[in-house]
């Protein structure tokens, strides 16, 4: 009883919090990845204000006895090494005996423990690394740990937490990918008191993913039968070809039951789908690869995030035979078209963001890019094509001559004798882009409300993303926020739409809020207002917008077009830097015919 020791290493304990545990996340991890290793099949996570004012871990795994629970407080004190040779075979999840006492010594933090053939447990207190109380307790057999106000006696790590959104977001994040490695337990995570998740228990993955990410997810996705070739096992779901997102949140690469994100791993993926996937775009995927653990050591990082593969060619060769094998059992692509397709699929520079270029279930269809109808509505105002509009172009175009309009895609105009390619939905994106930045610098984009609002599924982690950029998102026109889930089991949280961007508003809402999410997100930190962050919002619903563009056609409209297009201040590229014309001048074609 209140017996007062110090821990043994108590600074070094802190420079080594320094390394494992870098944001509530980190303790997430560490707790519940110790809860698995004592066999637990039920975990609760709970945490307050994204976790820097509470995480509590709660299993029904082993529990300790009291010698032990002591001794896991001291710094090397690990139950899963016996002797150094075990080291290079560890299959637990963690093995440094670091976590614990480095996490004690930087919060208020509370173990409780039991083991379900002992009648009573064990409480032990600790603040800022000194054991201050140390008490029988009459818990449930297995183990709880607490760690409140975290780095409260570290300022200067505690500075470095983000706000309490973003590390909310972070911590779910991680519980989300806890639980796809581990669908056999039941996970419960509760934030602020309310519940934001219940994952029953499944032997199932495709259920664990439907439960967490929904409906909407697991249909872009296609299982991959389990494959073994060269000593390493491969199982999980493979994004379908052409489904993409620009960050790497939805790509889960599982090294022996450990999460890790490696471009050893990720590279291949994004190999696969050299062809079928726009640049800068990564396929979803949770992917599962089991070696011998001598294989691969994975105490590179101290929080062990990042391994060393002792031959890393094997693993690319088993991640593209992966992705090749996912891909063959659906049914085979459509017949490839002359040669001026825009068969997506050819074409790494065009990406699918309405339509997955290849969905087996349909042929593919001409993509719809063409001039929107907005434009054409612009032409009746002003019926007479002003040719100054060319006539100040420093690039001294006169009125080129229209032509016509190739596969849906590109609009053919005739310069000087030379031949002008202008690409629909990069020049649209331009446009909008310029528009898009001037109305920012004067107020939010204009929005367009749903008649009824739509309710989407979505994860946990993209709905607190979500929650904490609201402001963000409305000053694109996007009013949307979580709702649901009073606590009463498996209701899930989802997100109601009230209004999207009025460009993109042809679009389905569920792809404007992805897009939009997803590529605000890798712009870092909540773009602010200033004027980086109102060109990265421009750019975004740019590309969106131009995505969602409708089809019409014409000359009047093509040539309007063009003249929208000219009148940008960059004309040539969209703001990503990919190309909106491309020019042949007389001078080539002549050559392009000599003999
Ligand atoms: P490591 O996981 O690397 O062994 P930790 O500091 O995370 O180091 O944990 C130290 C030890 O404490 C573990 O090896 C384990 O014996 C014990 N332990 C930690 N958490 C639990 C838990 N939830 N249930 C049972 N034992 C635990
Ligand atoms: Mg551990």
């Amino acid at each position: 009883m209140g017996s007062i020791r110090l821990l043994p290493d108590i600074l070094a304990s802190q420079v080594a919090a320094g390394e494992v545990v870098e944001r509530p996340a980190s303790v997430v991890k560490e707790l519940v990845e110790n809860s698995i290793d004592a066999g637990a099949r039920r975990i609760t996570v709970e945490f307050q204000r994204g976790g820097a004012r509470l995480v509590r871990v709660t299993d029904d795994g082993c529990g300790m006895d009291r010698s032990d629970a002591l001794l896991c407080l001291e710094r090397h004190a690990t139950s899963k090494i016996r002797e150094s040779a075990d080291l290079a075979a560890i299959t637990t999840m963690g093995f440094r005996g670091e976590a614990l006492p480095s996490i004690a010594s930087v919060s208020r933090f509370k173990l409780s423990t039991r083991r379900r053939e002992d009648e009573v447990g064990t409480l032990i207190e600790v603040t800022g690394g000194k054991i201050h109380e140390v008490q029988d307790s009459g818990e449930a057999p297995g183990t709880r740990i607490e760690v409140g106000d975290l780095f409260f006696n570290v300022p200067a790590r505690r500075k470095f937490l983000r706000g309490e959104q973003t590390e909310a977001a972070n911590v779910l994040q991680q519980i989300e990918i806890l639980a796809v490695a581990h669908s056999e337990i039941s996970f419960t995570c509760i934030r602020d008191d309310r519940e934001v998740f219940r994952l029953a228990a499944t032997d199932d993955l495709a259920v664990r993913l439907r439960d967490l990410h929904g409906e909407a997810f697991i249909k872009k996705l296609t299982p991959l039968a389990p494959l073994e070739n060269q000593g390493v096992r491969v199982h999980g779901w493979l994004a379908r070809p052409g489904e993409g997102r620009s960050d790497r949140t939805l790509q889960m690469t599982f090294v022996n039951g450990r999460m890790i994100r490696s471009p050893i791993l990720s590279l291949p993926l994004r190999e696969a789908c050299d062809g079928v996937l726009a640049k800068g775009l990564h396929p979803p995927a949770v992917l599962f690869f089991e070696m011998d653990p001598a294989a691969v050591d994975c105490n590179v990082h101290p929080a062990k995030r990042e391994v060393r593969f002792r031959d890393p060619r094997v693993i690319r060769s088993v991640a593209l035979l992966a992705a090749r094998s996912a891909w063959e059992a659906l049914s085979p692509p459509a017949e490839p078209r002359g040669d001026f397709s825009p068969g997506p699929g050819n074409d790494p520079l065009f990406p699918p963001i309405i339509k997955p270029v290849w969905n087996p279930s349909m042929q593919i269809s001409q993509p719809e890019f063409s001039v929107q109808e907005l434009d054409s509505a612009r032409v009746a105002e002003s019926p007479v094509l002003d040719p100054s509009g060319f006539r100040s172009h420093p690039s001294g175009l006169s009125t080129p001559r229209f032509l016509g309009q190739l596969a849906n895609r590109y609009l053919l105009f005739e310069e000087q004798e030379g031949l002008m390619l202008l690409e629909i939905r990069a020049a649209h994106e331009r446009i909008l882009y310029e528009r898009f930045l001037s109305q920012l610098a004067s107020g939010p984009l204009e929005s367009q409300r749903l008649l009824i609002p739509e309710v989407l599924e979505m994860s946990p982690a993209d709905l607190a993303w979500i929650d904490a950029h609201r402001l963000l998102l409305e000053q694109v026109g996007l009013v949307a926020e979580s709702f649901g889930n009073s606590g009463t089991g498996s209701l899930k949280q989802s997100l109601k739409v009230d209004a999207v961007p009025a460009d993109a508003s042809s679009l389905p809402a569920m792809e404007v809020v992805v897009r939009l999410v997803d590529e605000l997100r890798t712009i870092g930190e909540a773009p602010t207002l200033d004027k980086t962050g109102r060109e990265a919002l421009a750019a975004s619903v740019a590309r969106l917008a131009a995505a969602g563009g409708r089809m019409t056609s014409g000359e009047e409209a093509a040539r309007m077009l063009l003249k929208d297009l000219l009148s940008c201040e960059l004309p040539y590229a969209t703001p990503k830097g990919r190309p909106t014309m491309s020019q042949m001048a007389p001078g080539e074609l002549v050559r392009r015919f000599q003999a």
